[in-house]
Protein backbone atom coordinates (compact mmCIF):
# COMPACT_ATOMS: atom_id res chain seq x y z
CA UNK A 1 0.00 0.00 0.00
CA UNK A 2 0.91 3.27 -1.00
CA UNK A 3 1.33 6.17 2.08
CA UNK A 4 3.44 8.50 0.18
CA UNK A 5 0.75 11.20 0.61
CA UNK A 6 -0.37 10.80 4.03
CA UNK A 7 3.43 10.90 4.71
CA UNK A 8 3.73 14.39 3.15
CA UNK A 9 1.10 15.68 5.04
CA UNK A 10 2.43 14.22 8.52
CA UNK A 11 5.15 16.13 8.26
CA UNK A 12 3.89 19.20 7.18
CA UNK A 13 1.09 18.80 10.20
CA UNK A 14 3.91 18.35 13.02
CA UNK A 15 5.07 21.99 11.99
CA UNK A 16 1.81 23.60 13.15
CA UNK A 17 -0.05 21.03 14.96
CA UNK A 18 1.65 19.80 18.27
CA UNK A 19 2.88 15.62 17.12
CA UNK A 20 1.20 16.31 14.39
CA UNK A 21 -2.58 15.28 15.26
CA UNK A 22 -5.23 17.23 17.51
CA UNK A 23 -6.14 14.13 19.94
CA UNK A 24 -2.41 12.05 20.86
CA UNK A 25 -3.45 8.17 19.86
CA UNK A 26 -4.33 9.55 16.07
CA UNK A 27 -0.60 9.75 15.59
CA UNK A 28 0.07 5.85 15.66
CA UNK A 29 3.14 6.36 17.94
CA UNK A 30 2.61 3.11 20.01
CA UNK A 31 1.97 0.78 17.17
CA UNK A 32 5.65 1.79 15.22
CA UNK A 33 4.27 3.56 11.92
CA UNK A 34 2.78 6.95 10.85
CA UNK A 35 -0.86 7.75 11.00
CA UNK A 36 -3.02 7.80 7.53
CA UNK A 37 -4.94 10.92 6.95
CA UNK A 38 -8.38 10.25 5.93
CA UNK A 39 -9.97 12.07 3.07
CA UNK A 40 -13.56 11.08 3.69
CA UNK A 41 -15.81 7.62 4.74
CA UNK A 42 -18.90 5.83 3.33
CA UNK A 43 -20.61 2.81 5.32
CA UNK A 44 -18.18 0.71 6.54
CA UNK A 45 -15.09 2.24 4.70
CA UNK A 46 -12.54 4.95 5.05
CA UNK A 47 -10.40 6.59 2.73
CA UNK A 48 -7.27 7.66 3.24
CA UNK A 49 -5.53 10.49 0.99
CA UNK A 50 -4.22 8.06 -1.28
CA UNK A 51 -7.03 6.61 -2.23
CA UNK A 52 -6.60 3.66 -0.20
CA UNK A 53 -9.61 2.11 0.94
CA UNK A 54 -10.52 0.10 4.97
CA UNK A 55 -12.80 -1.50 6.25
CA UNK A 56 -13.03 0.73 9.59
CA UNK A 57 -13.73 -0.49 13.15
CA UNK A 58 -12.79 2.57 14.69
CA UNK A 59 -15.65 4.54 13.95
CA UNK A 60 -14.35 7.73 14.95
CA UNK A 61 -13.54 6.11 18.34
CA UNK A 62 -17.24 4.39 18.61
CA UNK A 63 -20.13 7.27 17.48
CA UNK A 64 -20.62 6.46 13.76
CA UNK A 65 -22.40 2.98 14.82
CA UNK A 66 -24.64 3.15 11.95
CA UNK A 67 -21.56 3.27 9.41
CA UNK A 68 -20.45 6.61 7.90
CA UNK A 69 -22.14 8.98 5.96
CA UNK A 70 -25.98 7.70 6.02
CA UNK A 71 -27.75 9.25 3.92
CA UNK A 72 -30.53 10.14 6.27
CA UNK A 73 -27.72 11.73 9.02
CA UNK A 74 -25.83 13.79 5.85
CA UNK A 75 -29.21 15.13 4.78
CA UNK A 76 -30.47 16.29 8.62
CA UNK A 77 -27.16 18.38 8.97
CA UNK A 78 -27.43 19.63 5.67
CA UNK A 79 -30.95 20.53 6.05
CA UNK A 80 -30.48 22.15 9.52
CA UNK A 81 -27.01 24.28 8.59
CA UNK A 82 -29.19 25.68 5.58
CA UNK A 83 -31.45 27.33 8.16
CA UNK A 84 -28.26 28.48 10.96
CA UNK A 85 -25.47 26.89 12.22
CA UNK A 86 -25.72 28.23 15.67
CA UNK A 87 -28.01 30.67 17.90
CA UNK A 88 -26.87 30.94 21.57
CA UNK A 89 -30.43 30.38 21.99
CA UNK A 90 -32.88 27.42 23.23
CA UNK A 91 -34.25 25.63 20.40
CA UNK A 92 -37.09 22.94 19.82
CA UNK A 93 -34.42 20.25 18.81
CA UNK A 94 -32.58 20.30 22.02
CA UNK A 95 -36.37 19.18 23.49
CA UNK A 96 -36.36 16.84 20.70
CA UNK A 97 -32.86 14.90 21.84
CA UNK A 98 -33.44 15.55 25.73
CA UNK A 99 -36.53 13.73 25.77
CA UNK A 100 -35.33 10.84 23.68
CA UNK A 101 -32.31 10.48 26.12
CA UNK A 102 -35.15 10.56 29.29
CA UNK A 103 -36.97 7.58 27.53
CA UNK A 104 -34.16 5.83 27.09
CA UNK A 105 -32.54 6.03 30.17
CA UNK A 106 -35.39 6.18 32.48
CA UNK A 107 -33.04 7.24 35.40
CA UNK A 108 -32.35 10.22 33.45
CA UNK A 109 -35.07 12.44 34.28
CA UNK A 110 -33.42 15.62 33.19
CA UNK A 111 -30.22 15.97 31.16
CA UNK A 112 -27.94 18.66 30.36
CA UNK A 113 -25.85 18.88 26.85
CA UNK A 114 -22.67 20.04 26.49
CA UNK A 115 -20.12 19.17 23.38
CA UNK A 116 -18.02 16.49 24.31
CA UNK A 117 -17.81 13.38 26.74
CA UNK A 118 -14.92 15.70 28.89
CA UNK A 119 -17.35 18.20 30.00
CA UNK A 120 -20.05 15.79 30.42
CA UNK A 121 -17.86 13.69 32.68
CA UNK A 122 -15.88 16.85 34.38
CA UNK A 123 -19.67 18.55 34.49
CA UNK A 124 -21.51 15.67 36.04
CA UNK A 125 -18.57 15.83 39.20
CA UNK A 126 -18.78 19.29 39.93
CA UNK A 127 -22.33 18.58 40.43
CA UNK A 128 -22.16 15.39 42.59
CA UNK A 129 -19.64 17.62 44.57
CA UNK A 130 -22.17 20.62 44.81
CA UNK A 131 -24.88 18.20 45.35
CA UNK A 132 -23.04 16.17 48.24
CA UNK A 133 -20.98 18.85 49.83
CA UNK A 134 -17.64 16.48 49.65
CA UNK A 135 -14.48 17.15 47.37
CA UNK A 136 -13.42 13.28 46.89
CA UNK A 137 -14.07 11.42 44.00
CA UNK A 138 -13.23 8.15 42.90
CA UNK A 139 -12.26 6.31 40.02
CA UNK A 140 -10.84 3.22 38.32
CA UNK A 141 -7.35 2.68 37.10
CA UNK A 142 -7.65 2.29 33.26
CA UNK A 143 -10.74 4.22 33.39
CA UNK A 144 -11.21 7.05 31.14
CA UNK A 145 -13.34 9.99 31.37
CA UNK A 146 -11.94 12.71 29.44
CA UNK A 147 -9.00 14.97 29.86
CA UNK A 148 -10.30 16.88 32.89
CA UNK A 149 -7.22 17.58 35.72
CA UNK A 150 -9.13 15.70 38.23
CA UNK A 151 -9.92 12.57 35.68
CA UNK A 152 -6.32 12.23 34.09
CA UNK A 153 -5.06 10.54 37.18
CA UNK A 154 -4.54 6.97 36.50
CA UNK A 155 -6.43 7.11 33.19
CA UNK A 156 -7.19 4.81 29.78
CA UNK A 157 -7.24 5.36 26.11
CA UNK A 158 -3.58 7.86 25.17
CA UNK A 159 -2.86 7.97 28.90
CA UNK A 160 -2.46 4.77 29.28
CA UNK A 161 -1.04 4.26 25.78
CA UNK A 162 1.44 6.49 26.43
CA UNK A 163 2.64 5.38 29.99
CA UNK A 164 1.55 8.78 31.66
CA UNK A 165 -1.75 7.80 32.74
CA UNK A 166 -1.25 10.58 35.46
CA UNK A 167 -0.78 13.99 33.41
CA UNK A 168 1.83 16.53 34.46
CA UNK A 169 0.18 19.76 34.67
CA UNK A 170 -2.24 18.47 36.91
CA UNK A 171 -1.17 20.14 40.29
CA UNK A 172 -0.90 17.67 43.42
CA UNK A 173 -3.63 19.57 45.06
CA UNK A 174 -6.05 18.76 42.45
CA UNK A 175 -4.84 14.85 42.00
CA UNK A 176 -5.44 14.53 45.99
CA UNK A 177 -8.84 14.35 46.22
CA UNK A 178 -9.07 11.76 43.42
CA UNK A 179 -8.88 8.12 45.23
CA UNK A 180 -7.81 5.26 42.70
CA UNK A 181 -9.71 1.82 42.88
CA UNK A 182 -9.00 -1.59 40.81
CA UNK A 183 -11.93 -2.21 38.42
CA UNK A 184 -13.61 -5.07 39.39
CA UNK A 185 -12.83 -5.51 42.79
CA UNK A 186 -15.38 -4.51 44.94
CA UNK A 187 -13.22 -5.32 48.48
CA UNK A 188 -10.27 -2.39 47.24
CA UNK A 189 -13.69 0.20 46.95
CA UNK A 190 -15.00 -1.07 50.18
CA UNK A 191 -11.55 -0.64 51.69
CA UNK A 192 -11.49 3.10 49.93
CA UNK A 193 -14.52 4.11 51.05
CA UNK A 194 -14.30 3.00 55.03
CA UNK A 195 -11.08 4.86 55.00
CA UNK A 196 -12.49 8.18 53.41
CA UNK A 197 -16.21 7.80 55.29
CA UNK A 198 -18.11 11.16 54.57
CA UNK A 199 -15.86 12.57 52.29
CA UNK A 200 -16.22 11.27 49.10
CA UNK A 201 -19.05 12.73 46.48
CA UNK A 202 -19.05 9.87 43.83
CA UNK A 203 -17.72 7.05 42.27
CA UNK A 204 -17.21 7.22 38.29
CA UNK A 205 -16.65 4.29 35.87
CA UNK A 206 -17.34 2.90 32.60
CA UNK A 207 -19.35 -0.07 32.85
CA UNK A 208 -17.95 -1.65 30.36
CA UNK A 209 -14.29 -0.17 30.31
CA UNK A 210 -13.56 0.47 27.04
CA UNK A 211 -10.41 2.47 27.24
CA UNK A 212 -7.87 -0.35 28.42
CA UNK A 213 -9.51 -2.62 25.97
CA UNK A 214 -12.80 -4.54 26.76
CA UNK A 215 -13.38 -5.38 30.08
CA UNK A 216 -16.95 -6.56 30.76
CA UNK A 217 -17.95 -6.14 34.66
CA UNK A 218 -17.80 -8.98 36.81
CA UNK A 219 -20.67 -10.70 37.73
CA UNK A 220 -22.25 -8.14 40.99
CA UNK A 221 -19.56 -5.69 40.46
CA UNK A 222 -21.91 -3.07 39.57
CA UNK A 223 -24.53 -3.87 41.87
CA UNK A 224 -22.13 -4.09 44.67
CA UNK A 225 -21.17 -0.49 43.72
CA UNK A 226 -24.88 0.45 43.43
CA UNK A 227 -25.37 -1.02 47.25
CA UNK A 228 -22.55 0.90 48.72
CA UNK A 229 -23.34 4.21 47.17
CA UNK A 230 -27.25 4.17 48.60
CA UNK A 231 -25.72 3.17 51.83
CA UNK A 232 -22.91 5.91 51.87
CA UNK A 233 -24.64 8.96 50.48
CA UNK A 234 -22.43 8.69 47.34
CA UNK A 235 -23.13 9.79 43.77
CA UNK A 236 -23.06 6.76 41.68
CA UNK A 237 -22.08 8.10 38.08
CA UNK A 238 -21.85 5.95 35.30
CA UNK A 239 -19.67 7.13 32.32
CA UNK A 240 -21.60 5.57 29.29
CA UNK A 241 -19.91 7.72 27.29
CA UNK A 242 -19.08 5.15 24.59
CA UNK A 243 -21.13 2.20 25.92
CA UNK A 244 -24.61 4.22 25.89
CA UNK A 245 -26.18 3.49 22.87
CA UNK A 246 -23.55 1.29 21.69
CA UNK A 247 -24.30 -2.03 23.95
CA UNK A 248 -27.74 -1.59 24.17
CA UNK A 249 -29.75 1.12 23.15
CA UNK A 250 -30.27 1.95 26.84
CA UNK A 251 -26.64 1.30 27.36
CA UNK A 252 -24.75 -0.81 30.08
CA UNK A 253 -27.50 0.47 32.44
CA UNK A 254 -29.93 -1.58 30.50
CA UNK A 255 -27.79 -4.64 29.75
CA UNK A 256 -26.46 -4.88 33.13
CA UNK A 257 -30.21 -3.73 35.12
CA UNK A 258 -27.57 -1.44 37.38
CA UNK A 259 -28.54 2.26 37.31
CA UNK A 260 -26.42 5.70 38.19
CA UNK A 261 -27.70 8.30 39.84
CA UNK A 262 -26.03 10.61 37.07
CA UNK A 263 -24.88 9.62 33.43
CA UNK A 264 -22.25 10.90 31.03
CA UNK A 265 -23.45 10.32 27.70
CA UNK A 266 -21.45 11.11 24.59
CA UNK A 267 -19.87 9.68 20.84
CA UNK A 268 -23.16 8.41 19.51
CA UNK A 269 -25.98 10.68 20.63
CA UNK A 270 -23.86 13.07 18.34
CA UNK A 271 -23.99 11.05 15.64
CA UNK A 272 -20.47 12.21 14.46
CA UNK A 273 -20.35 15.66 15.71
CA UNK A 274 -19.52 17.06 18.80
CA UNK A 275 -22.03 16.22 21.79
CA UNK A 276 -21.78 15.10 25.25
CA UNK A 277 -24.58 14.86 27.83
CA UNK A 278 -25.00 14.24 31.41
CA UNK A 279 -28.48 13.61 33.03
CA UNK A 280 -30.07 11.67 36.21
CA UNK A 281 -32.46 12.11 38.90
CA UNK A 282 -34.13 15.30 39.27
CA UNK A 283 -33.16 15.93 42.86
CA UNK A 284 -29.82 16.03 41.73
CA UNK A 285 -29.91 17.92 38.36
CA UNK A 286 -31.70 20.24 40.33
CA UNK A 287 -29.19 21.93 42.20
CA UNK A 288 -27.69 22.99 38.27
CA UNK A 289 -27.22 26.84 37.03
CA UNK A 290 -29.91 28.07 36.58
CA UNK A 291 -31.87 26.70 38.70
CA UNK A 292 -29.57 25.67 41.62
CA UNK A 293 -26.11 27.15 42.08
CA UNK A 294 -23.59 24.60 40.60
CA UNK A 295 -22.60 26.55 37.09
CA UNK A 296 -21.99 24.96 33.81
CA UNK A 297 -22.26 26.39 30.54
CA UNK A 298 -21.05 26.53 27.10
CA UNK A 299 -21.34 28.79 23.61
CA UNK A 300 -21.72 26.01 21.41
CA UNK A 301 -23.66 23.66 23.71
CA UNK A 302 -27.16 22.14 22.23
CA UNK A 303 -25.69 22.89 18.95
CA UNK A 304 -28.88 22.59 16.40
CA UNK A 305 -26.21 20.85 13.46
CA UNK A 306 -25.29 18.49 16.36
CA UNK A 307 -28.96 17.86 18.03
CA UNK A 308 -30.01 17.43 14.38
CA UNK A 309 -27.66 14.56 13.64
CA UNK A 310 -28.18 12.89 17.34
CA UNK A 311 -31.80 12.76 17.05
CA UNK A 312 -31.56 11.38 13.23
CA UNK A 313 -29.09 8.68 14.78
CA UNK A 314 -30.49 7.55 17.60
CA UNK A 315 -34.20 7.74 15.70
CA UNK A 316 -32.49 5.08 12.91
CA UNK A 317 -31.04 3.31 16.38
CA UNK A 318 -34.78 2.69 17.64
CA UNK A 319 -35.51 1.12 14.50
CA UNK A 320 -36.66 -2.89 14.83
CA UNK A 321 -33.80 -5.24 15.28
CA UNK A 322 -30.88 -3.10 15.17
CA UNK A 323 -28.60 -4.33 18.24
CA UNK A 324 -29.56 -7.72 17.50
CA UNK A 325 -27.95 -7.20 13.68
CA UNK A 326 -24.69 -5.91 15.79
CA UNK A 327 -24.76 -8.43 18.13
CA UNK A 328 -24.87 -10.88 15.08
CA UNK A 329 -22.52 -9.25 13.11
CA UNK A 330 -20.05 -8.87 16.08
CA UNK A 331 -20.49 -12.69 17.13
CA UNK A 332 -19.69 -13.64 13.65
CA UNK A 333 -16.24 -11.48 13.98
CA UNK A 334 -15.52 -13.20 16.97
CA UNK A 335 -15.98 -17.20 15.60
CA UNK A 336 -13.87 -16.15 12.73
CA UNK A 337 -11.00 -14.54 15.02
CA UNK A 338 -11.21 -17.29 17.79
CA UNK A 339 -10.58 -20.25 14.72
CA UNK A 340 -8.22 -18.05 13.42
CA UNK A 341 -6.26 -17.47 16.30
CA UNK A 342 -6.35 -20.76 17.53
CA UNK A 343 -4.43 -22.01 14.19
CA UNK A 344 -1.51 -19.86 16.03
CA UNK A 345 0.74 -20.28 18.51
CA UNK A 346 0.48 -16.43 18.99
CA UNK A 347 -1.65 -15.95 22.79
CA UNK A 348 -4.82 -13.99 22.48
CA UNK A 349 -7.73 -13.52 24.59
CA UNK A 350 -10.64 -11.99 22.85
CA UNK A 351 -13.28 -9.90 25.03
CA UNK A 352 -16.45 -8.97 23.72
CA UNK A 353 -19.36 -7.29 24.72
CA UNK A 354 -22.24 -6.21 22.08
CA UNK A 355 -21.03 -4.06 19.41
CA UNK A 356 -17.73 -3.45 21.16
CA UNK A 357 -14.50 -5.64 21.61
CA UNK A 358 -11.14 -6.09 21.70
CA UNK A 359 -7.94 -8.89 21.18
CA UNK A 360 -5.24 -8.55 23.96
CA UNK A 361 -2.34 -10.12 23.13
CA UNK A 362 -1.99 -11.93 26.14
CA UNK A 363 -3.92 -15.47 27.52
CA UNK A 364 -6.08 -13.69 29.52
CA UNK A 365 -8.46 -12.92 30.63
CA UNK A 366 -8.55 -9.14 31.49
CA UNK A 367 -10.50 -8.18 34.81
CA UNK A 368 -8.58 -5.02 35.75
CA UNK A 369 -6.00 -2.41 34.29
CA UNK A 370 -2.63 -4.73 35.95
CA UNK A 371 -4.41 -7.09 34.15
CA UNK A 372 -4.82 -5.76 30.54
CA UNK A 373 -0.90 -4.24 30.84
CA UNK A 374 0.31 -8.00 31.22
CA UNK A 375 -0.22 -7.48 26.88
CA UNK A 376 2.24 -7.90 24.34
CA UNK A 377 2.18 -4.74 22.90
CA UNK A 378 5.36 -5.32 20.19
CA UNK A 379 2.72 -8.17 18.88
CA UNK A 380 0.04 -6.09 19.28
CA UNK A 381 1.83 -3.89 16.82
CA UNK A 382 3.05 -5.96 14.34
CA UNK A 383 -0.83 -6.95 13.96
CA UNK A 384 -1.89 -3.92 13.48
CA UNK A 385 0.52 -3.18 10.86
CA UNK A 386 -0.51 -5.86 8.86
CA UNK A 387 -4.16 -5.61 8.92
CA UNK A 388 -3.72 -1.95 8.08
CA UNK A 389 -1.66 -3.13 4.87
CA UNK A 390 -4.48 -5.56 4.68
CA UNK A 391 -6.82 -2.66 4.68
CA UNK A 392 -8.47 -3.14 8.27
CA UNK A 393 -8.51 -0.12 10.30
CA UNK A 394 -8.27 -0.76 14.11
CA UNK A 395 -7.68 1.60 16.75
CA UNK A 396 -4.01 2.06 17.00
CA UNK A 397 -3.35 1.27 20.51
CA UNK A 398 -3.84 -2.53 22.31
CA UNK A 399 -5.50 -0.03 24.93
CA UNK A 400 -8.74 0.28 22.99
CA UNK A 401 -12.07 -1.12 21.94
CA UNK A 402 -12.98 -1.99 18.38
CA UNK A 403 -16.49 -0.94 17.31
CA UNK A 404 -18.99 -3.05 15.18
CA UNK A 405 -21.65 -0.93 12.69
CA UNK A 406 -24.48 -1.27 11.22
CA UNK A 407 -22.66 -0.71 7.88
CA UNK A 408 -20.47 -3.83 8.23
CA UNK A 409 -21.53 -6.27 5.50
CA UNK A 410 -20.81 -10.23 5.90
CA UNK A 411 -17.85 -9.40 2.90
CA UNK A 412 -16.48 -7.03 5.17
CA UNK A 413 -16.19 -9.63 7.97
CA UNK A 414 -14.72 -12.31 6.16
CA UNK A 415 -12.45 -10.06 4.68
CA UNK A 416 -10.98 -9.32 8.28
CA UNK A 417 -10.94 -12.66 9.19
CA UNK A 418 -8.92 -13.72 6.77
CA UNK A 419 -6.89 -10.68 6.98
CA UNK A 420 -5.87 -11.44 10.67
CA UNK A 421 -5.45 -15.23 10.17
CA UNK A 422 -2.19 -13.75 7.85
CA UNK A 423 -1.67 -10.93 10.17
CA UNK A 424 -1.44 -13.79 13.05
CA UNK A 425 0.80 -16.21 11.48
CA UNK A 426 3.12 -13.47 10.33
CA UNK A 427 4.01 -12.25 14.11
C1 LIG B 1 -14.36 9.08 24.81
C2 LIG B 1 -14.72 9.01 26.23
C3 LIG B 1 -14.80 10.17 27.03
C4 LIG B 1 -14.38 11.52 26.53
O1 LIG B 1 -15.19 11.98 25.50
P1 LIG B 1 -14.62 13.15 24.54
O2 LIG B 1 -15.77 13.45 23.65
O3 LIG B 1 -13.43 12.55 23.83
O4 LIG B 1 -14.22 14.27 25.39
C5 LIG B 1 -15.24 10.05 28.32
N1 LIG B 1 -15.59 8.85 28.83
C6 LIG B 1 -15.51 7.71 28.10
C7 LIG B 1 -15.91 6.42 28.72
C8 LIG B 1 -15.06 7.76 26.79
O5 LIG B 1 -14.95 6.63 26.09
Amino acid sequence: MNHQKSATLFTQAKRSIPGGVNSPVRAFKSVGCDPIFISRAEGSRIFDADGNGYIDYVGSWGPMILGHCHPKVVEAIQRTAASGASFGAPTEKEIILAEMVCEAYPNIEKVRMVSSGTEATMSAIRLARGYTGRDKILKFDGCYHGHADSLLVKAGSGAATYGVPTSPGVPADVAKHTLTATYNDLSDVNNMVAANKGEIACIILEPIAGNMGCVPPRPGFLEGLRQLCDQEGIVLIIDEVMTGFRVAYGGAQERFGVRGDLVALGKIIGGGLPVGAFGGKKEIMEHLSPEGGVYQAGTLSGNPLAMSAGITTLQLLREEGVYEQIEEKAAYLEKGLLEAAKETSVPTCWQRVGGMFCTYFQQGPVNSFADALKSDTDAFGSFFRAMLESGINLAPSQFEAGFMSLAHSRDDLDATIEAARKALRAI
